[in-house]
Parts: C-alpha cells; structure tokens; sequence
C-alpha cells in the first residue's frame, strides 16, 4: 500500500515502495510576506529524494531543504542545479521535460508544465510521474498545456494538481478549481487530490478550503476527488506483494485493482469512477 501526506501549498510526501519522495519543499512559517496557517509540518529528514517542479520561492525554498539534507538526492529543471550545488548540495540532478529517471525502484518520468513569471530561477518549469507499484502525477505549478492527456497516457492512481495560489485570485499559468477539473478530466486519475491551497496567505487573509471544495464539485461525477487538510494522509494502490504464494496472487490477479482507501479523519468527497 502506498501513501501520500499533504504538508501543504506544493509539498507532499509520496510512499510508494518503501521509497520516501518529497514535492517542492515549503517548510517554514513565511514565505515573501506570506504566513502560513497550517500546521507546522512533520520533519522530512527521513526523504530519500526531492522533487522540484521551478524556481518560485514558494516551491524551491533552500532552508527547507537544508532542513531535510543536503546529501539528499534532489531533482531540478535544467538551470537551478549550480545555484544548489553552489549552496552545498551534493546530489543535484538536472533533468527536462521528456526525460526519466530512476530513483531506486521507482521511474521518474519529467512532464512539461507551462508556467512562468517573475521571480522564476532557473529555468522552466516541469511536473513529474513517480511509477512504482503504484503511480502518481504532480503537476507543480502549471496551466493547461497541449498534451496534459498523454501525461495520463499509462494510468495514474493519483493526480496531485494546483487549485489555487496564496492571495484573492489566482493569477496567469495557474490552474484555478475549475481548469484544474478540466486537467483531472484529461488526465483520468483514478483520484485527484487538490494542493496549493489552505496553507499560506497574506496578512490579514485567510487560506479557506474554498478552492479544493470547488474543485471537487467541478469534479463531481467524472473524476474521484479526496481533499486532505495540510497533514492528512491517504492510502492508495495495491499492497506490494512479498512472498510469492501462487495461490494468493493467482486470486488477486482476478480480483479489481484497490480503490484508493483514506486515512480517518480524511474528509472525502466522493464522486463516480469512472
Ligand atoms: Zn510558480
């Protein structure tokens, strides 16, 4: 059985195969003149790899990720490798759009992302497909781009996708509630999970869940939604299987792929499968 954490905003804690994967680490109680109002996360040390999706400081944030290691292996788009290694990281990878990559017994396949703006180290940005026993997309920041199908091509248990961005609207190359349900849609997860929401927020603002609620009723009826607070978990995927009893596997090869299961205290939001 794997399992996803939301920490909140972009970072997610992905187990899949005993493998510890962390997203676009945000850890810290400010992030420009944000605040956060989520919990404090749990410590990350234990991650065996990171994942960033661009160069916006609330996606690559070098506190964090001194906090987690810097012998921890971290992914990056082409461009922010040196301004890492620069700052004492010691195994950085540079990958773009179309490449894969092995991180133990997972493959790592690098998506495009069409987003931009001020502020963006590096170079672009990119999103990722994590494949074990079980397979999940995380878009980083992104609008909808020509090709967000074929990301799905090969079926995914979870796509992890941005609703919104931290003030009142969300702003060009973000995906808001409704056309991040167009991309559940052309993605075809077997469940959506909404990030980038109820986390940070300005002085004097709130970080509600309106955006994952809208999303998840912009999903209803075609694409499965749970919608986690910052520090809830879920379970999905088929337990991996160990000692190798044909009889057992024999029956579980007849038997419908697991649904996704929730952790208590999960609110979901349960719509149709398709
Ligand atoms: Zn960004």
């Amino acid at each position: 059985m794997s399992r996803l954490t939301y920490v909140g905003h972009a970072t997610v804690l992905v187990e899949i195969d005993g493998r510890r994967i962390v997203t676009d680490p945000v850890l810290g109680g400010r992030v420009w003149h944000l605040t956060r109002k989520a919990p404090p996360p749990a410590p990350l040390e234990e991650a065996d790899a990171v994942l960033i999706s661009h160069g916006h400081r609330d996606h690559l944030d070098l506190r964090s990720l001194a906090a987690i290691g810097r012998t921890t292996t971290i992914v990056v788009p082409r461009g922010i490798g040196r301004l890492l290694r620069g700052r004492g990281f010691e195994r950085v990878q540079e990958v773009e759009a179309g490449d894969e990559i092995r991180l133990g017994p997972l493959a790592v396949r690098v998506a495009p992302a069409l987003h931009g703006g001020r502020g963006l180290r590096g170079g672009g940005a990119v999103g990722y497909v994590i494949r074990g026993s079980a397979s999940v997309y995380f878009a980083g920041d992104t609008d909808l781009f020509d090709g967000i199908e074929a990301v799905g091509r090969d079926g995914l248990d979870v796509a992890l996708l941005p609703v919104w961005g931290w003030g009142p609207r969300v702003d060009a190359g973000h995906l808001d509630p409704e056309r991040a349900a167009e991309a559940a849609r052309l993605l075809r997860p077997r469940v959506a999970v909404p990030v980038h929401w109820g986390t940070y927020a300005s002085p004097g603002g709130d970080a509600s869940d309106e955006p994952a609620r809208r999303f998840a009723e912009a999903c209803a009826g075609e694409v499965a939604v749970r919608i986690l607070s910052p520090g809830q978990c879920l379970r999905f995927g088929a337990a991996p299987r160990t000692g190798p009893d044909p009889a057992t596997l024999a029956q579980a090869a007849q038997r419908k792929p697991m649904l996704p299961v929730e952790e208590s205290g999960v609110r979901a939001l349960r719509a149709e499968t398709r």
